[in-house]
């Protein structure tokens, strides 16, 4: 379960403080240090953390909170609503182009969950739009990887266009657009490669491709499981493609939540969907309000 510790923690300091019915000056400066306590072992940034419990802090002082009725349900209120201003504040949907095809094009790491969230997206569009999309193959350096998108499109049923392995992977993207067109597909994903980290071959190649299409979407998926890792690996994705979103996978494996919470405030970038487990469907909308509230539990 996603955010458990982080949960348990912030619960246990929340009734600590119910339990005091008036509340003091110290007594806040306690449940802060509780709080920041709870989202550093979450793996939440060090930065984000301290602007999190000054801004906090300052809203409850700000609002005399401490001399009304109901000190406690106060401060709940207003961590509540800053841990979904942190997250985003409200869910922001898929950009989608004037003109057919929208081309949304994936980037991240090895790993991380690109082909699988094609796949979740593509079928996430065909059952709610009817949508005809089709999906590129352009990781080349993996010949498991074109197997493995046509393995999704057989199983989603969404038709793959591929070149193999030995074509340069903008001529593919070049080439599958032109297919797209030709066949009205409204979608068109871009599966690209991966490495285990950043490197500079690689951000090229997503950049070349990038230049020839002009995606209307750059989703970076991300990991939710490698914690800070996960912010770092994103901001270095975003200064090189400047990308128009995010999507975290494996929150369904993510006990602590440290990237869902830190990933928005350090990179300006909108986490647009979350991966909560391996099915095709398993693919939601984030909104964080929700996951504000699934936080606090
Ligand atoms: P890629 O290398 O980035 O294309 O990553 P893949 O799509 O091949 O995914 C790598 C592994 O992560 C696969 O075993 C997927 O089933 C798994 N995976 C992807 N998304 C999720 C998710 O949201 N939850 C879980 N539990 N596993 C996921």
């Amino acid at each position: 379960m996603a955010f458990e510790g982080l949960t348990e923690r912030l619960q246990k300091a929340m009734t600590n403080l119910r339990r005091k019915g008036k509340v003091s000056e110290s007594d806040l400066r306690d449940t802060m240090r509780e709080i920041r306590l709870a989202l550093l072992e979450a793996d939440v940034n060090f930065t984000v953390v301290k602007d999190f419990v000054k801004t906090v802090r300052d809203r409850a002082l700000g609002a005399k909170v401490l001399e009304g009725l109901n000190p406690a349900q106060q401060i709940v209120k207003i961590v509540n609503e800053e841990l979904t201003k942190t997250m985003g504040e409200t869910a922001v949907p898929l950009n989608k182009s004037a003109k057919i095809p929208t081309v949304i094009m994936m980037a991240g790491l090895q790993g991380a969950g690109k082909t699988t969230t094609v796949g979740k997206l593509a079928l996430k569009l065909k059952n709610e739009q009817n949508a005809r999309p089709l999906m590129i193959a352009a990781d080349v350096y993996r010949p498991a990887a074109i197997q493995q998108l046509q393995q999704v499109g057989q199983q989603i049923d969404v038709p793959v266009f591929e070149m193999g392995t030995d074509v340069d992977p903008v001529e593919i993207v070049r080439q599958g657009m032109v297919e797209a067109e030709a066949n009205h597909n409204d979608y068109v994903f871009i599966d690209t490669a991966g490495r285990l980290q950043i490197d500079e071959q690689l951000m090229t190649e997503l950049a070349n491709i990038k230049d020839l299409v002009h995606p209307d979407e750059i989703l970076l998926v991300i990991d939710a499981m490698t914690g800070q890792n996960a912010v770092n690996t994103a901001e270095g994705f975003d200064q090189k493609l400047d990308v128009t979103g995010v999507v975290l996978t494996k929150l369904d494996g993510d006990t602590r939540g440290g990237a869902a919470l830190s990933i928005r405030a350090v990179t300006g970038k909108p986490i647009k969907f979350v991966g909560q487990g391996e099915k095709m469907t398993d693919l939601d909308v984030f909104h964080p309000d929700r996951m504000a509230d699934r936080i606090l539990g």
